[in-house]
């Protein structure tokens, strides 16, 4: 600004110099013709003279052109071409002006412009210059004029103009540093702070900067900070504890919360669901799902391990089965993850020696724990189990519960289904499986042989030996009625001391002989009555055949009683198949 207000007020005081001499010097050319009109012209050196005392005039002098000095000779001063600039103008008769500028020193401008001979006008020159033509250059008339009074003005008005631009400059940057740095130090600080909470670290803190409205912005935030902070901790650690211990891979609190509440809902989805599934086996086969999904491996077997009987099955296979059942595994028998990885082949169990495992037992009740075993081909992938281990921890931790309430569940269904001093299924479960047997039976096609047995002359037993004896004996019924039947028949305790059998797929002429087995394989067991002595019992047995008897099965087994009241009434300890008659004997 300053460089361009120099050049411009340079500029500016050339022209007005420019100006003032360009108006001087035509007023001595008009002065000169004025004073060669008046017949003065010798007294020109005085007009000179009082021109050069004016202020601000530094020297007027004229030169003469050849064609005038050649007529009148070099004039009284000598007014010959003083230098190449006279010369020049008198040459070419154009005006030349020269600024000698010094900035140490004195600085002057100079014009000198052409005198022409002219006939036109109010005088005609060349009356008195014959040797000159019209436009003739006769002479030159230079004036100096000193600029150091403009310059110094100028000068003075750049230095005077800087010294006010500084001063305005100095106070915007005051102005500027005191209203607007507070805020840029805010910004500074926010971006510090917000870049490290970008990254997880809420534990930086805006600076506290000293202005109100910075100060109050700082406060917001680091107050939001503060909130942040504490409540993605206290969230985390809270939520944290219904999961399976994990250190985060991320260390910002809040993705931290994020996955854990993402791990929790998957959780809790998870338990929601097998709460209202109907049996274990659909619970174990969701297990087996959510193992899949997580942890992307397909191949893996779950076991349930009873740690009372030492039994163990398998309750979902993944690909197949590895684990030889006559050994028991592992994993069941130390409680600890076994992993062939670490020790190869560690368990002999395994029959697959080409393959690696992994299997952890989880404890699932005092008498039931769940063996998970993982196989695959390379080590790496056990690797990828491992590190999954707390989510697979979750989903069995969230199953516990339901599992027991289902083995419960199904203890409670089963006793109220079977007779406690036999061992053998009730009449409830009878009735129960009634329509069951009725609608696999018409569908198949299948004939079932209906016994009904009672003891002989059991009162005397109990009378004679006591209630415990009376119970042993009806023990032993069962016994001899499991070891006759098979397994897909069904035996039922269906009074004190009388058993219906269901025969599954058998015939009139089978029902007799399965009866007949039955019966006389009792009447050769000894009943213990005294620690020294024994006796033996009968049977009598009612048999029909459905739906051959009847295509009501409850029919069937009335049929089975009327044919058993026969038996009885015929001499006991004996088989009595079912006839339409004995309806008709019995009413
Ligand atoms: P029958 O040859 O005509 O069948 O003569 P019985 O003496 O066997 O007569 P009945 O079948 O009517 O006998 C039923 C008896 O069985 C009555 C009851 O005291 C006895 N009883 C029923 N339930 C039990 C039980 O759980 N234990 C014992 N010890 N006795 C039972
Ligand atoms: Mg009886
Ligand atoms: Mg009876």
């Amino acid at each position: 600004m300053i460089l361009n207000f120099t050049y411009n007020f340079r500029e500016y005081g050339i022209k007005s110099i420019d100006n003032k001499a360009t108006i001087l010097a035509k007023t001595v050319e008009h002065a000169l013709t004025t004073q060669m009109l008046t017949g003065v012209i010798d007294e020109r050196e005085i007009f000179l003279k009082q021109l050069e005392d004016l202020p601000h005039i530094d020297k007027v002098w004229l030169s003469r052109g050849h064609k005038v000095i050649e007529m009148y000779g070099e004039g009284l001063n000598n007014e010959v071409p003083q230098d190449e600039i006279d010369k020049k103008v008198l040459k070419t008769g154009k005006e030349i002006k020269v600024i000698d500028e010094k900035l140490f020193s004195n600085s002057t401008y100079r014009i000198t412009i052409p005198y022409k001979a002219t006939s036109s006008g109010e005088i005609n020159c060349l009356n008195c210059h014959s040797n000159a033509k019209e436009g003739d250059t006769l002479g030159a008339i230079t004036i100096t004029i000193p600029v150091d009074d403009s310059k110094q003005k100028g000068i003075s008005t750049v230095l005077n103009t800087t010294a006010i631009a500084l001063v305005l400059i100095f106070t915007i940057a005051f102005l500027i540093n005191y209203l607007i740095s507070p805020f840029l130090k805010l910004f500074v600080s926010i971006k510090k702070v917000m870049n490290n909470a970008n990254e997880g670290d809420y534990s930086q803190r805006v600076l506290d900067i000293n202005n109100k409205d910075a100060k109050e912005v700082s406060t917001w935030i680091n107050t939001l900070l503060n909130k942040l902070e504490t409540t993605l901790i206290d969230i985390d650690k809270n939520i944290s504890i219904f999961l399976s211990s994990k250190t985060h891979e991320n260390s910002d609190p809040l993705i931290n919360v994020q996955e854990t509440v993402s791990r929790l809902s998957s959780v809790y989805k998870f338990r929601k669901t097998i709460e209202h599934d109907d049996n274990l086996d659909t619970i174990y086969k969701r297990l087996a799902h959510v193992i899949k999904a997580r942890i992307n491996i397909e191949n893996f077997n779950i076991q349930e391990a009873y740690t009372r009987t030492g039994e163990a099955k398998n309750v979902y296979i993944g690909n197949k089965e590895y684990c030889n059942k006559n050994v028991q595994c592992r994993a069941d028998k130390t409680n600890q993850i076994v992993d062939s990885t670490v020790f190869e082949n560690i368990c002999i169990s395994c029959e697959d020696k080409n393959t690696n495992y992994l299997c952890i037992p989880y404890s699932i009740s005092n008498e039931l724990d769940l063996i998970i075993s993982f196989f695959a081909k390379d080590k790496e992938e056990i690797e990828k189990i491992k590190y999954n281990i707390p989510f697979i921890n979750d989903y069995i931790d969230a199953a516990k519960s339901v599992i027991i309430t289902n083995k419960l569940m199904n203890i409670l269904e089963k006793n109220a289904r079977t007779d406690a001093l036999t061992g053998l299924y009730n009449r409830k479960h009878l009735e129960d499986q009634l329509p069951k047997i009725v609608s696999q039976s018409n569908r198949a096609k299948i004939p079932y042989g209906v016994l009904m047995i009672d003891i002989d002359f059991f009162k005397k037993i109990n009378d004679t030996y006591g209630h415990d004896i009376g119970d042993k004996a009806i023990q032993i019924v069962a016994q001899t009625l499991n070891e006759n039947t098979r397994n897909s028949d069904t035996i039922i305790r269906y009074g004190g001391e009388e058993f219906i059998v269901l025969l599954h797929n058998c015939d009139e002429a089978s029902v007799v002989s399965v009866a007949e087995k039955i019966r006389t394989a009792f009447m050769k067991k000894n009943i213990p009555v005294t620690p020294s002595n024994t006796i033996n019992k009968t049977l009598s047995i009612g048999a029909c055949v459905f739906p051959k008897d009847s295509i009501d099965l409850k029919e069937c087994i009335k049929n089975a009683d009327i044919a058993l009241y026969e038996a009885k009434n015929s001499g006991r300890n004996k088989t009595v198949i079912f006839e339409k008659s004995m309806i008709k004997e019995n009413n």
